[in-house]
């Protein structure tokens, strides 16, 4: 109580029109946060996680169901809507596409799949491309930590051809700085510098994925369509296929490897011409996220705050224990439903701050972020988004002194996380567990991220009220091991929806303090995701 009532008086000091205009918003959060209903929360995940809804998969019947019952809350609580022509549903386009290539360099077809493997961007059935070889080191550039694989160089209409990961982990962050380890991110490097394709090195000792996993690349891709800049295509080279050509140009894999490890490193061109020609048996997969928004009043209104989740989950799979329904009651019912219960709270209120707020239950999460990416690509007409929250598998498991987030270090958002747990008497954590596992990468946020968009994930709190210091990790662990993306991540009776309700009472409150600050959110500056690609076309 003392707390609020401090920051009332400190708002009401006079720092003129905009901070007035943001004064009454402190009491219209605790009272939206205290609308907050744990059975609301708890009857959304029982619904949607529920076998009737038969795993809400891509594309599938229960899919829909579960959209349409979300766009019906949303009605239901008065937000309008903000996706296709005045509905709340955002189609979204994406394909399946799996691909026959040829590839042969100076006229020697190469062997498929066991010298490479590729994924074509385009939405045509036939991708030709034809273009010389070169060799970009890392293909990164990163302003932030003073590197630039490409210095300028001309790459345009050519094959880039890059090493995976990054040179060292001392310089690049692997826990929260852009991902090198994603191909899609030296894709987009290449592609806003007008590249034809990007081919990785696989070498599975020195950092890459392992071949195993790269021949999955064989079958299907589910991706979104084209973007307006890409590549024809991407994929990979093994290695003794990128030392065999190197060779044949008078170069060396091995010098180009060290050479690619120091900051002076210029782009090299292997003295070959690659051509491609990839048929693809494209399908049409229909999804569309779920999308309503809170406008804002006043000259911020266009400047857009996003709370999101993604609602599909695995649909029916593989049977375990004669089980063949994968409910996703904790992954990701539990992220759409405080998504939702923080809409009503919000709603349901007077509180109308100056940007808008665009909730969204996200489509395609687990196919590789793909509804997220196309709201990104895609904002509500006349929108800017300006920051974002994401709930992926929240707490079912009772009340903790702690929120988890992921992501809280990298911008403005984190101290908006902060201030609204004080609010609620939790602390904010960074779980190095967490970044460990890349789920600062894996879940909707670093769609947004990506794009130079703030965005942070909240996750679950380790240190539960009544329970052993160690208890709260040990449950994560169970969670993974014995219940992550199976059949038996179902709501069970001994789950409470105590520790959920806290993350979406802060939720409230954070996202509140976000579309009323006085800039929009902005970036740390050491975060990788503030600067801009300084020679992107
Ligand atoms: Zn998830």
């Amino acid at each position: 109580m003392k707390r609020d009532a401090r920051l009332r008086r400190r708002c009401a000091v006079p720092f003129g029109l905009l901070a007035l205009a943001t004064a009454p918003l402190h009491g219209q959060a605790a009272a939206a946060a205290a609308r907050l209903h744990p059975a609301a929360i708890e009857a959304y995940i029982r619904y949607l996680s529920d076998d009737a809804l038969e795993g809400r998969g891509t594309g599938t019947r229960g899919g829909q169901v579960a959209a349409a019952f979300i766009a019906a809350q949303f009605r239901r609580m008065g937000l309008e809507p903000a996706g296709d022509s005045g509905t709340y549903l955002q189609a979204v386009a994406l394909l399946g596409r799996t691909p026959s290539p040829r590839v042969s360099v100076d006229g020697a077809e190469l062997r498929y799949p066991q010298d490479y493997v590729v994924a074509p961007v385009t939405d045509d059935t036939v991708t030709r491309v034809a273009g010389e070889m070169i060799f970009a080191g890392y293909g990164i550039i990163s302003p932030a930590r003073g590197w630039d694989d490409y210095k300028g160089a001309d790459v345009r209409g050519k094959i880039v051809v890059v090493l995976p990961g990054d040179p060292d982990s001392t310089t690049f962050d692997r826990l929260t700085g852009r991902p090198w380890v994603a191909v899609r991110e030296k894709a987009d490097v290449a592609a806003r510098r007008g590249a034809a394709a990007l081919l990785v090195v696989q070498s599975e000792d020195r950092g890459g994925v392992p071949w195993q996993a790269v021949q999955a690349f064989t079958h299907e891709r589910i991706s979104l369509a084209a973007p307006t800049q890409h590549v024809a295509f991407w994929g990979w080279l093994s290695d003794s296929a990128a030392a065999a050509l190197a060779a044949q140009g008078g170069q060396d894999l091995e010098r180009l490897r060290t050479a690619a490890t120091r900051r002076d490193f210029r782009p090299t061109p292997l003295g070959a011409r690659l051509e491609a020609e990839i048929r693809t048996a494209v399908r049409r997969i229909p999804t569309g996220n779920v999308v309503a928004k809170l406008p804002g009043r006043g000259p911020h209104a266009a400047e857009a705050i996003v709370v999101g989740a993604h609602y599909d989950h695995l649909g029916i799979g593989e049977p375990v224990n004669g089980d063949s329904i994968y409910n996703g009651a904790e992954d990701n019912a539990s992220g759409t439903a405080a998504m939702l219960a923080a809409a009503e709270a919000i709603a349901g209120g007077r509180a109308r701050p100056a940007r808008t707020i665009v909730f969204t239950a996200f489509a395609a999460e687990e196919l590789g972020l793909q509804g997220s990416e196309w709201l990104v690509r895609h904002p509500p007409a006349g929108l800017r988004l300006v920051g974002a929250f994401a709930m992926d598998v929240l707490n079912l498991y009772g009340r903790t002194r702690d929120i988890g987030t992921v992501g809280v270090k990298q911008s403005s958002l984190g101290a908006l996380i902060r201030k609204a747990a004080a609010a609620e008497g939790m602390t904010t954590n960074e779980d190095p567990d967490d970044l460990r596992r890349g789920r600062f990468f894996r879940s909707d946020n670093y769609a947004f991220a990506r794009e130079g968009i703030p965005a942070m994930r909240l996750v679950n709190g380790v240190d539960f009220v009544g329970r052993p210091a160690d208890w709260g990790r040990q449950q994560r662990e169970r969670y993974w091991n014995e219940r992550y993306h199976r059949p038996n991540d179902e709501l069970a009776p001994w789950m409470s929806m105590d520790g959920i309700a806290q993350q979406a009472r802060v939720l409230v409150r954070a996202a509140l303090a976000a579309a009323d600050t006085r800039s929009p959110p902005a970036w740390a500056p050491t975060s990788d995701f503030r600067s801009p690609d300084p020679g992107a076309r």
